[in-house]
C-alpha cells in the first residue's frame, strides 16, 4: 500500500469506447461502485462513430437505470491524435481493406501499438486528479485478436507501474479478461437484463470499418469486418445457449 493520498475506494473511472465490451463494463462498475466516471480517447481511429456513441449509451444508461444514473458522474474526452499519427495502423489510417490483414509483425493491421498502455497511463492520471481508486477496462484475451496489450500480464504490470509512479493504490479490474464474446452479452444481461442488451445492441459501436449501416439482430455494423464478426458470432453462440 502506497504512502502518499489515498483515492476513493467506492470510485471507478471506467475507460469507455462506446464499444460492446466498454459498455459492458460501465454497466459493472455502476453495479459495484458508488460513483462512476468515464474517459475517452481520440486516437484519430477510423471507427469516429464510436465517439458518437459512447455519449449516446451513457445518455441512454442514465435515462433508463436511474440508480446507475444517478451515480454516473462527468465524462471526459481526452485528445490524443498526435499519438494516433505516430501509431499508424490500419486503425487510424490506411485503407478500408486492411483492417482484416496481418501485418509484418505477425499481429493483425489493426494492432496500434502500445495503445492499451497509452490509454491507462492517461486515465491512471486522470483517476489520480479525481481521486478514483479503481481503473476498469474492457481488455479480453480470450477473443482477443492477438493484442499483446490486452493479455491480463501486461494489464498487472501496468497496474503495478501506475500504482508505484502515482505512488497511490490504483487497481485496474478487467471484468471480461476471461470471458468469450457470448458470456460478455450473457454478464450485461445478469446485470441489466434485457433492458441492458437491448441498450448495448442499439447504442454501443464496434464495427472497425465506423459503419453504423444496417441494424442485425447483434447491432449497428458492416457485418463483415473481424470486429463486427466477433461481434456477432458472439451474440449467436449467447442466444443459442439461451434457447
Ligand atoms: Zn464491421
Amino acid at each position: 500500500m502506497a504512502a502518499g493520498m489515498a483515492l476513493k475506494s467506492d470510485k471507478a473511472l471506467v475507460l469507455f469506447s462506446g464499444g460492446q465490451d466498454s459498455a459492458t463494463c460501465l454497466a459493472w462498475a455502476l453495479d459495484r461502485f458508488g460513483e462512476v466516471e468515464t474517459i475517452g480517447f481520440d486516437y484519430g481511429q477510423r471507427h469516429r462513430v464510436e465517439l458518437e456513441a459512447r455519449l449516446a449509451v451513457r445518455e441512454a444508461v442514465a435515462a433508463r437505470f436511474p440508480a446507475w444514473g444517478a451515480k454516473l458522474g462527468p465524462d471526459r474526452m481526452v485528445d490524443l491524435s498526435g499519438y494516433g499519427a505516430l501509431a499508424e495502423s490500419a486503425l487510424t489510417g490506411g485503407d478500408d481493406a486492411s483492417v482484416s490483414e496481418t501485418g509484418e509483425s505477425g499481429l493483425p493491421k489493426t494492432f496500434v501499438p502500445g495503445r492499451n498502455l497509452v490509454f491507462l497511463t492517461v486515465a491512471g492520471a486522470h483517476a489520480w486528479l479525481r481521486k478514483a481508486g479503481t481503473l476498469v477496462t474492457g481488455v479480453c484475451q480470450t477473443d482477443y485478436s492477438g493484442y499483446p496489450d490486452c493479455r491480463q500480464d501486461t494489464i498487472d504490470a501496468q497496474a503495478r507501474a501506475l500504482s508505484l509512479g502515482l505512488d497511490v493504490n490504483l487497481p485496474v479490474q478487467t471484468p471480461l479478461m476471461h470471458l468469450t464474446k457470448a458470456e460478455t452479452w450473457a454478464l450485461a444481461h445478469d446485470l441489466g437484463g434485457d433492458a441492458l442488451v437491448d441498450l448495448i445492441v442499439e447504442e454501443s459501436h464496434t464495427c472497425y470499418r465506423g459503419t453504423r449501416g444496417a441494424r442485425h439482430d447483434w447491432g449497428h455494423g458492416c457485418g463483415a469486418c473481424p470486429a463486427c464478426e466477433l461481434r456477432a458470432k458472439g451474440w449467436t453462440e449467447w442466444r443459442e445457449g439461451r434457447a
